[in-house]
């Protein structure tokens, strides 16, 4: 049986350890950069038309000195509680863009696109992340509709509209994430410069569970956001694919989105991904 106590108390010196790593701003946090201590990880989004690979999801990670592996979901909330949630997401975007420039393969479709994590906390500084954006695509020399920018909604989202506008200037495309869980209010699904939104995995996690009712409320979800996206003109980019039986039941809707998960591919190292371009998608 769990101790509860114990949980908490192992979580919160973990998330003590983390606050300390990252708030040594500089050098240590450059320096933990620079040590490659921070890697990104490639997650292939499929084409559901031809299974040609469409584009990538950066995924950051982090192999803390004392921590080991540490995952995204309990580090980003701290970086941007203390203000360096600017610094990774910079690294993180110069890096992809320059990544994606190496890669070549015959399953790659035209002009595959490279997708980074943007944090709500990056968007309240338009001008910065407009720079970092125009920045990165300079150094890298990639066009800039191949360079597209999730980001999940938070209760503050449509209060600045002009902010999108800004960072929309630089030509990069924007998809709103884990669709369908937030504070969703459909209005500005149109009212936003959206190009595509990814159906929270939650959803395709209900499929095919023993309780029938979540089960059936979940297809019904799926069908509604897909008929939505399409009539609205959204790419639509499904993602946490696990089974066969999910996939079946997606194709069946006659839909063309993009595919993300697991059954297509865990999220790669960057070291290995010339590898995994080499060989065809086995599925
Ligand atoms: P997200 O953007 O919703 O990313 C999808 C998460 O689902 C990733 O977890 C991915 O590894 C995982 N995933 C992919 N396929 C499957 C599947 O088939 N089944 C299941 N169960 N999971 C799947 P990860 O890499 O741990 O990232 C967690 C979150 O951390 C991300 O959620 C994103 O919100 C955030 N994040 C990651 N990298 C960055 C970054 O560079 N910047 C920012 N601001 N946030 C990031
Ligand atoms: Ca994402
Ligand atoms: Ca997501
Ligand atoms: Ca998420």
């Amino acid at each position: 049986e769990p101790h509860m106590l114990e949980l908490a108390q192992a979580a919160h010196s973990l998330e003590n350890d983390l606050r300390v790593s990252l708030a040594t701003h500089t050098p240590e946090l450059h320096q933990a950069i620079n040590n490659e201590q921070f890697s990104i990880h490639y997650q292939p989004i499929i084409s559901s038309s031809n299974y040609a690979i469409a584009g990538f999801e950066a995924l950051i990670r982090w192999n803390h000195p004392q921590r080991g592996w540490v995952s995204p979901g309990q580090f980003i909330p701290i970086a941007e509680e203390i203000g360096v949630i600017d610094m990774l997401g910079t690294w993180v975007m110069r890096k992809a863009c320059k990544d994606i420039m190496q890669w070549h393969g015959p399953q790659l479709a035209e002009d595959f696109f490279i997708s980074v994590n943007v944090s709500a906390k990056q968007f309240k500084k338009p001008a910065l992340l407009a720079d970092t954006i125009n920045n990165a695509l300079e150094e890298s020399r990639l066009a800039p509709h191949r360079l597209h920018l999730e980001m999940t909604e938070t209760s503050t989202f449509n209060e600045i509209p002009e902010k999108f506008f800004a960072v929309k200037e630089t030509g990069c495309k924007l998809s709103l994430d884990d669709f369908g869980t937030g504070y969703s209010s459909l209005t500005y699904l149109h009212s936003l410069p959206f190009d595509s939104v990814k159906l929270d995995k939650s959803f395709i996690s209900d499929l095919y569970v023993r309780d029938e009712a979540r089960w059936s409320l979940s297809e019904k979800m799926i069908r509604a956001i897909f008929s939505l996206s399409s009539a609205i003109g959204l790419e639509l980019i499904v993602e946490g694919i696990e089974t066969q039986p999910q996939l079946h039941f997606l194709h069946k809707l006659g839909c063309n989105p993009m595919y993300q998960g697991y059954l297509f591919s865990r999220p790669i190292p960057t070291d290995q991904i010339p590898d995994f371009l080499s060989t065809p998608l086995h599925l």
